[in-house]
């Protein structure tokens, strides 16, 4: 198939994300953890340009350590460029200009933001238009936090966290992110909840999981001060038996008026809910002099999405 060529570099921007509700049942037959997630995207952004070019090729900078990404194939932004390449039988390849903001393995799904936005900027190059509901598809086989990037604003997520439905949320919020050296390895922090969940005492195994629907009453509401008494995380407890010194800086947030702080995702990055832009501020102050990297977000905000041609 032959597709005219709908620009010549295309600009797409597309955010990363917070769990503000984690919720992590049983190992599933193919391996992966039932889970049940309120995803809402934030005003932490990756930026990725692409142009025509005969190979799939990538170039990364950033504002966040990009030591550990990868710059080949096994990038997941090439990954998604070629899948779109396959989809319409596009011959040639494509540059990717990738600006990275969201920490790296830091439980944010900066990969998977990388992801949606090439699959965003590639059908636009292609002038492929291949719509939201294929685009998802796509999306769904790049990883489980790619669909939610594509889509953006506040969802819900089951099974994999990728079968998802959009949340209403009102208004906006304030969210404090103290990110972290080192990351943290998702399956590695999963392993350390399934050793943690076999002691009888705490094991869950065959609950489903689902989003507390306090949360859910929370976000249709506005309601930082609610969302902070329901919000959760099943990874947690791993990700602070595995990094224990993260919990300086929860415990001098929570000290600090933060309303809640929880470790995001799989971590090691943490977010603090705050009440207030005023208050956010205070608490990026009181993080920031005690020698922790504090940035002030705020959410809901779009998915990925075309900035300019
Ligand atoms: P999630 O919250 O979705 O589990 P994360 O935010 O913890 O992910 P990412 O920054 O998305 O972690 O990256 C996890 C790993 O994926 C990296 O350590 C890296 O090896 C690999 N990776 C592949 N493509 C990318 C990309 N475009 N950006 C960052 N990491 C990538």
């Amino acid at each position: 198939m032959s597709h005219s060529f709908a620009a010549e570099r295309v600009h797409v921007r597309a955010p990363g994300k917070l769990n503000v509700f984690f919720a992590v049942g049983a190992v599933q037959e193919d391996g992966y953890h039932d889970v049940a997630s309120a995803y809402q995207a934030v005003s932490l952004y990756e930026d990725v340009w692409a142009e025509h070019s005969a190979d799939f090729t990538i170039a990364i900078s950033g504002t966040v350590d990009i030591s550990g990404v990868p710059a080949d194939d096994r990038n997941l932004a090439v990954r998604a460029a070629r899948l779109v390449a396959q989809r319409i039988g596009h011959t040639g390849g494509v540059h990717l200009e990738i600006v990275k903001h969201v920490p790296v393995a830091g439980g944010m799904g900066g990969g998977s933001a990388d992801a949606a936005a090439a699959l965003v900027a590639c059908d636009a190059l292609w002038g492929a238009d291949l719509g939201s509901a294929e685009l998802h598809r796509l999306a769904v086989r790049l990883g489980a936090d790619v669909p939610f990037a594509l889509m953006g604003g506040t969802a819900v997520g089951v099974g994999r966290g990728d079968q998802l439905s959009p949340a209403l949320a009102k208004g906006r919020f304030d969210w404090v992110i103290v990110p972290s050296d080192g990351g943290l390895s998702t399956p590695e922090v999963y392993a350390h909840l399934d050793v943690l969940r076999a002691d009888p005492d705490i094991s869950r195994a065959g609950q489903a999981p689902a989003v507390d629907p306090g949360v859910l009453q929370a976000l249709r509401a506005g309601d930082p001060a609610a969302l902070a008494a329901r919000t959760k995380n099943d990874l947690q407890a791993a990700a602070l038996s595995l990094r224990p010194d993260l919990r300086t800086a929860l415990e001098l947030g929570d000290a600090s008026g933060a309303l809640a702080g929880i470790v995001s995702g799989s971590g090691p990055t943490l977010a603090f809910l705050a009440g207030s832009a005023e208050s956010a501020l205070e608490l990026q102050v009181t993080l920031s002099a005690a020698g922790f990297e504090a940035l002030h977000v705020h959410g809901p905000v779009p998915g990925a999405r075309v900035m300019g041609v």
